[in-house]
């Protein structure tokens, strides 16, 4: 069982959105996409490209319902819609920001500059080894670290358009748990290009003897591979539902100084942190100083508030040195002061060298609990509109393929005690 003794909630910030008042809203663009992953949450159905004139409805129902700061364009691959410009226009001029959520694939330099005329204010790179990427002409990518050198292109190919958030994600199972450290200390050497990295433990269906899945209106429908995106055998439920306290814990054995600043948890589990929000204090050379503590993401969501009248997600401006302010109001800034302090005094030239930020994100989705119920992430921040209605967007393609949201009721005594026993993995 991993170490969480240090994980909790009382030391940190539970995140303040809400359904109605949330920072970010979701949009997929198109289901079209231009490579393949393993565990994707989209089933291509053949709708292809959304009509630009549905997305802005959508743009606008979220302005209104969510109180958004920021619009996620997702996928498929957003790229390949050919109006993505004027996409991305249509958020800017509604006062809001944009971040595309990419494979990277279809990039390039022309396309890129064009996104940021129109606003877009981030890239967020989903490049991981359970991808099939045309890069490596299909071959199967053998660990994490072969594809350091494609996310560093992109993450300057970004800053060379003038871009100013790159970010990496890493879908996290059992068998590359190990190297989370590893990417994790990629992105902190390349901190000129790269802000932030989210780990999301994988998470979906599993195809089970004794557990069955009906529609809203009571209709069995069969889950596996060929139905839906994220349903999988069951024997692969070993290598998934890596909990986000091991990846918490496995973060913190090997970057001591890191620590979460805030959370959201779970609808059904107490105990559950869906999300976990960190930031880490670092510089160019890769020393790491310590972290922000709850006190600074309390005090920037809130007076983002104040005074924008909604809470803040992407942001652009990066404080660098200033961190250090927050030390009279945050004990872990504190503590990275002095860390601070020690190495400059250590080599009074490093004073003239500039500090930066990397955040490092966990997301655990929903886990299947042994009754049948689901926890979801409390307040879920990527939510979209599906006719009409805000539905958790990693759960989308259940109601576009079965008409709504699944309901699990657990038929056999061997069901129950494997969802008890992944469900305890993180306990
Ligand atoms: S519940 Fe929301 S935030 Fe959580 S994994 Fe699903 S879509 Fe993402």
């Amino acid at each position: 069982m991993a170490n969480t003794s240090t994980l909790d909630k009382g030391n940190l910030y539970r995140l303040p959105w809400s359904m109605n008042d949330n920072p970010i809203g979701w949009i997929e663009v198109t289901d079209i996409c231009n490579i393949h992953c393993e565990g994707c949450y989209r089933l291509i159905l053949g709708d292809g490209h959304k009509p630009l004139q549905q997305i802005k409805e959508e743009i606008l129902f979220l302005k209104k319902w969510r109180n958004c700061d920021g619009i996620s364009l997702a996928g498929g691959e957003p790229f390949l819609h050919p109006a993505i410009i004027e996409i991305i226009q249509f958020i800017t001029d509604n006062g809001m920001k944009s971040v595309m959520l990419t494979n990277g694939y279809a990039l390039n330099e022309e396309k890129l500059i064009n996104l940021r005329k129109a606003g877009l204010t981030g890239l967020s790179f989903h490049v991981d080894s359970t991808q099939t990427r045309p890069e490596f002409n299909k071959e199967k990518i053998e660990n994490e670290a072969q594809l350091n050198d494609l996310r560093l292109k992109f993450a300057k190919l970004v800053k060379k358009c003038g871009i100013s958030y790159a970010h990496f994600g890493m879908t996290v199972n059992r068998n590359n748990l190990v190297e989370v450290p590893d990417f994790i200390k990629w992105a902190i050497d390349n901190v000129d290009y790269v802000n932030g990295v989210s780990l999301i433990t994988y998470r979906g269906l599993p195809d089970l003897d004794g557990l069955e899945y009906c529609t809203d209106k009571g209709n069995n429908v069969s889950v596996n591979a060929n139905t839906l995106g994220y349903a999988f055998p069951a024997e692969t439920m070993n290598i998934a539902n890596v909990p986000s306290q091991e990846v918490y814990s496995m973060i913190k054995k090997h970057f001591p100084g890191y620590e979460a600043t805030s959370y959201l948890g779970g609808t059904m589990d107490h105990t559950s942190f869906k999300w976990l929000i960190g930031n880490l204090i670092t510089n160019n050379n890769g020393h790491i100083f310590g972290a922000y503590g709850k006190k600074t993401m309390e005090w920037v969501q809130v007076m983002h508030h104040i005074l924008k009248s909604k809470y803040l997600v992407y942001p652009r401006m990066k404080l660098g040195k200033n961190i250090f302010f927050m030390s009279f109001f945050d004990k872990e800034v504190r503590k990275a002061f002095k860390n601070y302090l020690l190495y400059c005094l250590a080599n009074p030239v490093r004073f003239f060298h500039p500090v930066k930020a990397m955040g490092v994100g966990v997301i655990q989705g929903p886990d299947i609990l042994p009754d049948g119920t689901v926890d979801m992430c409390d307040d879920c921040p990527d939510m979209c509109v599906h006719e009409g209605k805000l539905v958790n967007s990693c759960r989308l393609d259940e109601c576009r393929k079965f008409g709504s949201m699944l309901h699990m009721h657990v038929n056999s005594d061997n069901a129950r005690e494997i969802l008890t026993e992944h469900h305890q993995h993180g306990k």
